[in-house]
């Protein structure tokens, strides 16, 4: 300490076993880094299974039901995520700007990917940027500049014509617009439900899929072949019989859809993961689900998706963390964000739902 400058946080100090390798250790927290090298005087937080930071790789800080929210409440969103574990956030579309999130150490990190990019009058109202498909290169490229290194489109949504869920942009269109975000280096990813939307968004050469519910064997191939990602948003396709339900007045065609989407959706994602398709786990909090729910989410990807423990903790925490580009695990000198757990969540990952110590930036925030 001098006379100049404020006091550094003091050291801490965890005993357990650091996941995902399962050894016994001593880490050491030391001005935001973990360490191994014993710190004498460090004060221990905890004792028990210590996980990489979890990842929500599906999340809208800034959104609710009715669009953008003002700061006060993107707050208590990012806070409810954090207190659940999730350190890491890839925001799949807000409209609202969530900037201010990165000066604050206490809140997760949040790696964006712009507003939704949706064709006119085809998503739900204030959400996203509504565009025609000649304006998809010049928008993709200015959501780049608006996000962190990810632009989020909307693949297909209810055409009322139709009466059923149609692809939102024609081949040509997404091949461009894909191929300009990946010269400003950013990757893409897509909303889709439905099947028609997915031959177009894979030939463009997308990076991630969110939902996924229509994909075929052919379609899976393809993915695992290019390791295009998929984040299947589980907890979230348990709404589909709702949304049939609501939309079964107007567009009877429509909830039959959803309803056989439904039907087949674990059978649908088993086969993904079966196929070697890199999953990950994502919430798709901020529109209809509340925030914090990651660790429902990671037991969703084991009970019903069937990923093992080890592969669905992974797709919330180190695995999902290497893809988004951070530290995937607690080596030496790693970022200290992490989660204590009082067991082993390997065994049982119901214990995700009490974390015992969470530590965001190297500081004890809950
Ligand atoms: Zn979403």
């Amino acid at each position: 300490m001098s006379a100049a400058g404020a006091p550094g946080p003091a050291p801490l100090h965890v005993r357990g076993v650091v996941l995902p390798e399962g050894d016994h250790r001593d880490l050491y927290v030391v001005d935001g880094r973990v360490t191994y090298e014993r710190v004498a005087g460090a004060e221990t937080v905890a004792v028990g299974y210590v996980v990489p930071g979890l990842v929500d790789a599906h999340c809208h800080v800034g959104l609710d039901a009715d669009g953008a929210v003002p700061p006060a409440v993107q707050e208590e969103q990012a806070l409810a995520d954090r207190d659940a574990g999730t350190l890491l956030i890839r925001d799949a579309g807000s409209a609202a700007d969530t900037r201010w999130i990165d000066d604050r150490a206490d809140l997760p990190h949040i790696i964006r990917a712009g507003r939704h990019v949706a064709r006119s009058k085809r998503y739900i109202r204030n959400y996203g940027v509504e565009i025609e498909p000649h304006e998809l290169v010049d928008t993709v490229a200015d959501q780049t500049r608006r996000g962190d290194g990810w632009v989020k489109l909307v693949g297909d949504w209810i055409d009322r014509d139709a009466g059923d869920l149609t692809p939102c942009w024609p081949g040509d269109a997404l091949a461009a617009a894909i191929a300009k975000a990946h010269e400003l280096g950013a990757r893409v990813t897509a909303h889709v439900f439905g099947e028609e939307a997915l031959p177009d968004l894979l030939a463009a050469g997308i990076d991630c899929l969110e939902h996924g519910t229509g994909l075929s064997p052919e379609l899976v191939a393809i993915m695992a072949e290019r390791q295009v990602a998929l984040v299947p948003t589980r907890r979230q396709v348990d709404n589909f019989p709702r949304y049939a339900d609501q939309g079964e007045p107007k567009f009877p065609a429509y909830a039959v859809h959803m309803r056989e989407l439904y039907g087949r959706v674990d059978e649908t994602l088993r086969a993904a993961y079966a196929a070697g398709v890199p999953i990950y786990a994502g919430t798709d909090a901020g529109g209809v689900l509340p925030h914090g729910l990651i660790a429902t989410e990671i037991r969703m990807l084991h009970e019903r998706v069937g990923l093992s423990a080890y592969d669905a903790l992974g797709a919330g925490s180190w695995r999902a963390r290497e893809w988004l580009g951070l530290n995937a695990g607690l080596h030496e000198g790693a970022p200290a964000d992490f989660v204590v757990y009082a067991d082993n969540p390997l065994d049982n990952l119901g214990v995700l739902a009490a974390p015992a110590r969470i530590v965001l930036r190297g500081a004890v925030v809950r």
